[in-house]
């Protein structure tokens, strides 16, 4: 894993260098990754889990896997599980710095306490109408509630009342009471719990009350200790508040810091739970592992390997300003990954027939085939050829142009790993569509390579009788549209759903392959790199399309 030794530089980095060497914090790193359990984490979530773990790595800190699990009826822990497994498969170890927000429900519950006693908190039974007309806008300042001014005395009793479940849910809410004059939307007196009558995955039925994301994270990353609070962007103006929470607080130990960069987007896909679990629930994907899905289980099942990942993360690095990245920018470290680790196989994805005429019926030979032409230490495998075998339907042309470099009438083409053939005659359908190819070989080319001798080009192939038949599962983007700011507001996303974007096809594998371990990854000679679906058997082999062997020029 030399990529995760890879040292960061950035506006991140720089503030923890001049933290450390200030003795901010009390000298040390201490960054989380604080996921909510309400559905599977993307490739947003891969860069956030490779900065704050990569950073603790870096500066000999560490880095919390934190739930952040403050919304009960949106979580549980088919999700905890998930991303406790993908954060492991990216190659981040987060050993016993495992913790659950909703463990600190207590702790946060007494901090409102403090807060009411200190009077800067209040009960409202404000509408939710209500409150969003007393609220302003950008423009226009907020009006008080009329509940602001309730004593410190009544501010207990309800909120304890709130607690023990004696309010129906809507009918109140507890706010701190900061400044609905502010500039700041954010600091407008903001709701700090909510009554919601639900289970929780943790806590079961204990609560009834839960806190808001911004009253909760600071007070998560307060008792972890976090020292450098990094998230993305749209909470820069969060970040008073999160201050103001913790300012007015009395608290024993720093004040965590927090600091906000860009959130990843890629072109063609979209990055965002929500409408994530929408093509999961919807059906326009199988599941949130689909390999078309951009999270971390649907990547690995697609066959991207982790370090690609990290190597992609850390390539875009981290900035101040939203872009958008090109998925061929992702594709380009997959592949520069799966040409090293990746077995060479033969694949054939749209099959014709090549009968070689004066090769003996029942014969057939096994020839050694290395796994990757320049890693010895990957093998060798063997790889049966017999008299007929198949061919790309698309290697071959009947009035080929001069820039065709296949099979032709006349022309000669080395079967990788085997033999020279030349095509002698066709064999015609009644339309006229080619049925069988029919070709001499020479047998002193054995091996496949005749130094010096120039043939037309050197194509894949597989025995007809040794052939397994598999599916291949071509994948290709989920939208047909760059970014979802591409799509005009009366229209859904989905509708911009890629209808290609799974063509499943039949094709035949060599036999070395036809029981390969679900998650191997393999080039198809020619054809693209493939990864082994985790469904895939040996009765019944499919493999995935990870990435094209080149990046596409009609783009
Ligand atoms: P989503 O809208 O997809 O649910 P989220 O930010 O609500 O995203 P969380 O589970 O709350 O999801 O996020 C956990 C962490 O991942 C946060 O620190 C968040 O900032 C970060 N994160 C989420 N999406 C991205 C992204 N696209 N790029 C970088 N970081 C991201
Ligand atoms: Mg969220």
């Amino acid at each position: 894993m030399k990529d995760i030794e890879n040292k960061m530089t950035n506006f991140i980095t720089n503030i923890i260098d001049k933290d450390l060497k200030d003795n901010k914090h009390s000298g040390k790193v201490i960054t989380r990754f604080p996921p909510e359990p309400n559905g599977y984490i993307h490739i947003g979530h891969a860069k956030s889990i490779c900065l704050n773990f990569g950073l603790a790595l870096q500066y000999n800190g560490t880095c919390n896997l934190r739930f952040d699990d403050t919304n009960p009826t949106k979580e549980n822990t088919e999700f905890v599980e998930s991303i406790k497994n993908d954060v492991k498969w990216l190659g981040f170890d987060y050993g016993d710095n495992l913790y659950f927000a909703s463990d600190y429900f207590d702790m946060m519950y007494n901090y409102a306490v403090e807060l009411i006693k200190k009077g800067k908190a209040y009960v409202c039974d404000l509408s939710f109408e209500e409150s969003k007309e007393h609220k302003g806008t950008l423009t226009v300042a907020g009006k008080n509630s009329p509940y602001r001014d309730r004593s410190i005395e009544e501010n207990l009793n309800l909120f304890e009342k709130m607690k023990n479940g004696e309010f129906a849910e809507g009918s109140c809410v507890l706010r701190a009471k900061i400044d609905m004059s502010s500039s700041n939307v954010n600091m407008r007196d903001p709701v700090m719990y909510r009554i919601q009558k639900a289970y929780h995955h943790n806590t079961k039925d204990k609560w009834c009350i839960y806190p808001m994301y911004d009253w909760a994270h600071g007070i998560e990353d307060y008792i972890e200790k976090i020292t450098h609070s990094i998230c993305t962007l749209e909470f820069e103006d969060h970040r008073p508040l999160y201050d103001w929470f913790l300012d007015n607080l009395s608290l024993d130990h720093y004040h965590p810091q927090q600091i906000e960069f860009a959130m990843l987007n890629i072109t063609k896909t979209v990055l965002s739970k929500r409408r994530l679990k929408k093509l999961v629930d919807d059906k326009f994907v199988d599941s949130w592992d689909d390999p078309r899905m951009p999270t971390v289980s649907g990547m690995r099942r697609r066959g991207y390997p982790a370090a690609a990942i990290r190597n992609f993360a850390n390539a875009i690095g981290v900035s101040k300003s939203n872009s958008l990245v090109e998925y061929e920018y992702l594709e380009f470290f997959i592949r520069n990954e799966l040409d090293e680790i990746a077995s060479r196989a033969m694949v054939i994805l749209d099959p014709i027939k090549l009968v070689i005429t004066n090769y003996p019926e029942n014969e057939e030979e096994w020839f050694d085939a290395k796994n990757h032409p320049k890693k010895d230490e990957m093998g060798t495998r063997k790889i049966p050829f017999s008299r007929e075998i198949y061919i790309e339907r698309d290697d071959f042309m009947e009035n080929p142009s001069s820039k065709f470099f296949r099979l032709a009438p006349g022309t000669e083409v080395r079967l990788q790993h085997a033999y020279h053939i030349t095509c002698d005659n066709l064999v015609k359908d009644e339309n006229g569509n080619i049925i069988e190819i029919q070709c001499s070989y020479d047998p002193t080319t054995k091996g496949g390579w005749v130094p010096g001798r120039k043939v037309k080009g050197t194509l894949h192939w597989v025995s007809a009788k040794h052939a397994v038949k598999a599916t291949a599962n071509i994948y290709s983007q989920i939208l047909t549209v760059d970014s979802l700011n591409d799509i005009p507001e009366d229209k859904e996303f989905t509708d911009y759903f890629n209808k290609d974007s799974l063509i499943k096809k039949e094709c035949f594998i060599e036999p070395s392959i036809s029981d390969s371990e679900p998650l191997s990854y393999f080039q198809f000679l020619r054809n693209g790199y493939f990864c082994t679906d985790k469904l895939s058997t040996k009765e019944h082999p499919i493999f995935n399309l990870t990435v094209s062997l080149k990046e596409s020029k009609d783009k």
